[in-house]
């Protein structure tokens, strides 16, 4: 994976720069006590907690089917049109 094509991670609050981005959480918790949030399946760490709930969901919740079969389970009439979208986009991916 090459998201990053940044050489160096700069920190907002003093301009210092990192070599990478586990350096720059280090240095963000550190030197100016930045909370940070971590991933509880890979432990990977994050400034925001809507970065980590991003990555749970990109990264996670395709290895984990369980949550799809609730709705057969369900007997909810009315499925919430976010969840067809996302096996739509499931089936498309897979036909890929
Ligand atoms: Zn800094
Ligand atoms: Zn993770």
């Amino acid at each position: 994976m090459n998201l990053f094509h940044r050489t160096k991670y700069e920190c907002d609050q003093c301009h210092e720069k990192l070599e990478n981005y586990d350096s720059l959480i280090d240095h963000m918790r550190s030197i100016h006590h930045h909370p940070i949030v971590k991933c509880h399946g890979c432990g990977k760490e994050f400034f925001h907690e809507k970065d980590r709930l991003h990555h749970v969901r990109e990264e996670h919740e395709k290895k984990v089917d369980q949550r799809t079969h609730k709705w057969e389970h369900s007997h909810d009439k009315g499925a919430s049109p976010q969840e067809e979208v996302d096996d739509h986009t499931k089936n498309f991916g897979n036909n890929f």
